[in-house]
């Protein structure tokens, strides 16, 4: 598994499929779940209300897939981040479930190439550090790691990427 990292927009990477950092209603919100949504299109949202519709809510650290709509990606794998309150240990074991069960449902679907936003780290206030830290060890944890070809983690802020570009240059 090859790690990339780039800064931009998530819905302008052409991944088999990107991850939206999506709330458990799944019926979108602000910040990158408004974006995915805004520029995909339509699509998405009744893809999502089928899967709600179906299994209710979505729970913190579980992931679901629908189509990309009009993206240039294939797929969108949507996981609920934790709201960071300050209990470290169920928060970071809950952000770790995001980045590894969007690898399972990307192994599933065949996905070879998958790009993160920085999940948690706007509006639920996951401190950026720590976040950087579990995103990367648990994908390079990950224990079916030899069947994605590549991660490519999509910093917006420069913070984020300054933290990853320093991590992954270590
Ligand atoms: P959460 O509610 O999980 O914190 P946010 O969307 O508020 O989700 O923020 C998660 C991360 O996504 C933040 O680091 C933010 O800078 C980043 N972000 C916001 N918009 C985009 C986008 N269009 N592409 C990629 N990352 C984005």
């Amino acid at each position: 598994m090859i790690l990339e990292l780039i800064k931009a927009d998530i819905t302008t990477i052409k991944a088999d499929a990107i991850v939206n950092a999506a709330n458990s209603s799944l019926l979108g919100g602000g910040g990158v779940d408004g974006a995915i949504h805004r520029k995909g299109g339509k699509e998405i949202l009744k893809a999502c209300i089928e899967i709600r519709n179906k299994q209710g809510k979505c729970k913190t650290g579980n992931a679901v897939i629908t189509t990309a709509g009009n993206l240039p990606a294939r797929y969108v794998i949507h996981t609920v981040g934790p709201v960071w309150n300050g209990e470290s240990e169920k928060n970071n074991a809950l952000l770790a479930d995001c980045y590894r069960n969007s690898l399972a449902l990307a192994i599933e679907n065949g996905i070879k190439v998958i790009a993160f936003p920085n999940i948690s780290t706007g509006i639920y206030h996951f401190p950026k550090n720590n976040a950087a830290d579990i995103a990367i060890a648990t994908v390079n944890n990950f224990a079916e790691k030899e069947k994605i070809e590549k991660v490519i983690f999509v910093c917006f802020d420069d913070e984020n990427y300054e933290l990853y570009l320093q991590k992954l240059n270590k």
